[in-house]
């Protein structure tokens, strides 16, 4: 039988600039190293595809992320996705996301893209607030994500993303409303709001210890998240993920496939991927990555092959940010294998899970404490 359609995630560890909250794996962009970044990727599409797509098995979904895939010239870009296709198939409506910072953007290269078969757009915004953006050390300015929303929508694209983050040093939760406002007005497929989290070793981080930010306030990130529910319901999103929501019919189905247990393969440096009931990961080190791939050789650093109890664990933890929730039997079952009866009867009887007949997902409240839950059940 052949294996359901994979997803493939590329990861383009590029920046102009990194913001100040960011603590995922990249360099400043230098033309220099992304040519040589280019030819490692490419190098790479075509070893990973030998070693782990079986013939047949079809590609659902690219997703190029980062990093900020758009400070890559188009060219490299179509390149890259040209090469793809030379080793795989693509089902018929394969979506197929570029993320890009507003600023990286122009309308003949947005074209290009489209062209080369690019159906989804997700624009960095963060913030429709100038004063907020600089506060978090983020470059660019909220003209330019109204400028590339337009930009994008003139070339072509009908499938648009905008990336908003709340709970920003200074931001009211008034501040809030009207950034959530703001991007409605640019009518967007698809929302994704993310609370600001302090990671290690960030300058936001620093800030905070050095007293020259405050730390996000919990209590005010849940008004700011209940805002969120309430307005993007009423503009007739539907929420569908923890911190995701879209228009009937424009759920990321990349996305999806992290938190439905869909398999997927990751390239580029740091990249995680989940393919045959393996979990693997790619070194996080540019210059490991060329040297390894120059070498002939595929730039994996860990290798975990899930028991199949593993693999439900991992189903119950990802599908339970989905608002759908996941089967009833499947939380029954990793409860028991994991000895977890007593945590998931508390979760029951304090409400944080909420189950009917079929299906068990988490309650208003328990999505609110989805990170604390998975960590229970992990
Ligand atoms: S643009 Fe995105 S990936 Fe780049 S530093 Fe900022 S948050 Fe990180």
């Amino acid at each position: 039988m052949t294996p359901p359609p994979l997803g493939l995630y590329l990861h383009i560890p590029f920046c102009r600039q990194r913001c100040d909250f960011c603590a995922f794996y990249l360099e400043i962009h230098r033309e220099g190293r992304a040519e040589t970044f280019v030819r490692s990727l490419i190098h790479e599409i075509g070893l990973s595809a030998q070693q782990h797509i079986v013939p047949g098995r079809s590609i659902q979904s690219v997703y190029i992320g980062g990093g900020t895939p758009t400070t890559l010239a188009t060219t490299q870009l179509i390149a890259i996705l040209s090469e793809i296709r030379t080793h795989v198939t693509f089902v018929a409506d394969c979506e197929i996301t570029v993320e890009a910072h507003p600023s990286t953007i122009s309308e003949p290269d947005l074209a290009q893209l489209l062209q080369a078969g690019v159906t989804r757009m997700s624009v960095g915004a963060e913030s429709m607030d100038d004063d907020e953006l600089a506060r978090i050390g983020r470059p660019g300015a909220v003209r330019e994500t109204v400028i590339a929303v337009e930009q994008a929508r003139a070339a072509g694209f009908t499938n648009i993303n905008l990336d908003v983050m709340y709970g920003l040093p200074g931001q009211s939760l008034e501040g809030w409303q009207r950034t959530l406002a703001h991007c409605l007005a640019l009518g967007p497929t698809h929302l994704s709001c993310y609370a600001l989290t302090v990671e290690e070793d960030t300058r936001l981080a620093s800030n905070i210890r050095r007293q020259r930010s405050p730390s996000p306030d919990e209590g005010l990130q849940i008004e700011m998240d209940e805002a969120a529910q309430r307005m993007l319901a009423e503009a007739g999103y539907e929420r569908y993920e923890v911190s995701n929501y879209a228009r009937p019919g424009y759920a990321c189905r990349h996305n999806l496939l992290y938190w439905t247990n869909g398999e997927y393969l990751g390239l580029g440096p740091s990249a995680q991927s989940y393919v045959n009931g393996t979990r693997f990961g790619n070194v996080a080190d540019l210059e490991a990555y060329d040297t390894s791939l120059a070498a002939g050789r595929l730039p994996m650093e860990d290798h975990t092959r899930l028991s199949e109890e593993e693999q439900l664990r991992d189903a119950v933890i990802f599908g339970l940010r989905l608002i759908r929730g996941i089967p009833t039997h499947h939380l029954q079952q990793h409860a028991e294998n994991y000895v977890h009866a007593a945590i998931t009867a508390q979760l029951l009887q304090q409400q944080l899970i909420e189950e009917d007949g079929e299906r068990s997902r988490l309650s208003s409240r328990g999505l609110l404490q989805a990170d604390t839950i998975a960590a229970q059940l992990y």
